[in-house]
């Protein structure tokens, strides 16, 4: 496989300007995830700040509900700022401490990401820049005011439909003009290398972990393996180390959003119409219309409203190694309150769509089998929207 290649995917699309500091950041990541002093400073954050190992939890009640395979759940809604890219956060900001950048920028859209990338930067007393949109920024104005909590700065942009593409245009121009002595956080494995690389190494832990803990719980048993994709990384965290584990099926839930027409769903790899090409800096899927344009797309939940997706889960699609397979904002509300009410956990939204996969799997299922579905993140954040939709008055 060629540099920064899964298959014909990834690469580096990048104005020039950015190529010096993507191949600093490539040596640096070479350099420090071999060694034991940024591994062992790494976990310490991960078990003593964000809370890991995650519990996999078996979901009697669920289990019952559905009277299939046992069903277990990842907790990566435990963790600290309630969702996994705490994960990422951690490892890229003590990577940026190694090579002496002295700032962290970001991009957000719904603010999950800059929280996140806020919360370590605080922790490191490092000064933090997050780029949005306009539009975002009056959308999402508890995550606005929780990133300034954190002493991190809020970057409004204007230009375009000022939403996350033109924050990410606009973020990606600071970096060139900056590349000295800032560093970058991409919040999904996507981006040019070695972001996708990076950040899955980085999220892996959660797929190690589900492999240690069902020995346990299963004697290893594993049949079935569900996450939901907006960028991949949650997912890519999960099936990265069962990769080669063929008798484990592995199926990455996209949004279905309200239906098939372009621009009213998410799905990069599971919508019939979606075909590569270049976004952000890589090859990979994208939703985009006949003259190549990328279009806006939609799904009830903001993590999961993103046009690309991750380079090695196009290569995952096209080899057959994971099954992409769509769910709709109506399945995922169904799966949000299902498992409040079973399970007295209420998941993030976007995780609720990998929950939502069972109602299709489960009958294919039997008593004797075993299902892993990671839960994401958290609903908190979104019980107000859904409470809306439900047609709730709760202010
Ligand atoms: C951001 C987010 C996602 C989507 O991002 P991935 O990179 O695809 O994992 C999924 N779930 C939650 C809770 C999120 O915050």
């Amino acid at each position: 496989m060629s540099k920064g290649r899964f298959g014909k995917y990834g690469g580096q699309y990048v104005p020039e300007i950015v190529m010096p500091v993507l191949t600093e950041l490539e040596a640096a990541y070479e350099k420090y995830k071999e060694d034991p002093d940024f591994i062992a400073e790494l976990n310490k954050y991960y078990t003593q700040y964000a809370g890991r190992p995650t519990l996999l939890y078996y979901a009697e009640q669920l289990t019952k509900h559905y009277g299939g395979a046992k069903i277990y759940l990842k907790r990566e809604d435990l963790l600290h700022t309630g969702a996994h890219k705490i994960n990422n956060a951690l490892g890229q900001v003590l990577l940026a401490k190694r090579m002496g950048k002295k700032r962290i920028i970001a991009e957000t859209g719904a603010g999950q990401h800059g929280v996140a990338t806020a919360t370590v930067a605080a922790l490191f007393g490092m000064e933090c820049h997050v780029f949005m949109g306009a539009v975002d920024i009056e959308r999402q104005k508890l995550n606005v005011f929780k990133m300034k909590l954190l002493g991190t700065k809020v970057i409004p942009v204007t230009t375009g439909t000022a939403t996350l593409k033109d924050a990410t245009s606009e973020a990606i121009r600071y970096w060139a003009a900056h590349i000295d002595d800032t560093h970058y956080i991409i919040g999904s494995a996507v981006g040019p290398h070695p972001y996708p690389t990076m950040v899955r190494d980085f999220q892996a832990c959660i797929g190690r972990e589900i492999r240690q803990q069902l020995k346990k719980e299963t004697g290893g048993r594993l049949d079935y393996l569900i996450a939901c994709v907006g960028g991949g990384s949650n997912a890519i965290g999960t099936f990265h180390d069962w990769r080669n584990d063929t008798q484990v099926k592995k199926f990455g839930v996209e949004a279905a959003g309200r239906g098939p027409a372009a621009g009213d769903n998410a799905q990069t790899l599971s919508n019939p119409a979606s075909r590569p090409g270049v976004l952000h800096g890589a090859y990979s899927y994208l939703a985009q219309d006949d003259d190549g344009q990328v279009i806006e797309v939609y799904s009830i939940s903001a993590g999961l409203d993103y046009p690309g997706v991750g380079p090695e889960h196009a290569m995952f699609h096209e080899q057959g190694v994971v099954k992409y397979v769509g769910i709709d904002d109506k399945e995922a509300l169904d799966a949000f309150q299902l498992l409040s009410r079973l399970e007295g956990i209420i998941p993030a939204v976007e995780s609720s769509h990998a929950l939502a996969y069972l109602e299709k799997l489960m009958p294919q299922t039997t008593p004797d089998q075993v299902v892993v579905v990671t839960l994401s993140g958290r609903g908190d954040k979104d019980v107000q929207q859904v409470a809306k939709v439900l047609g709730e008055e709760i202010e």
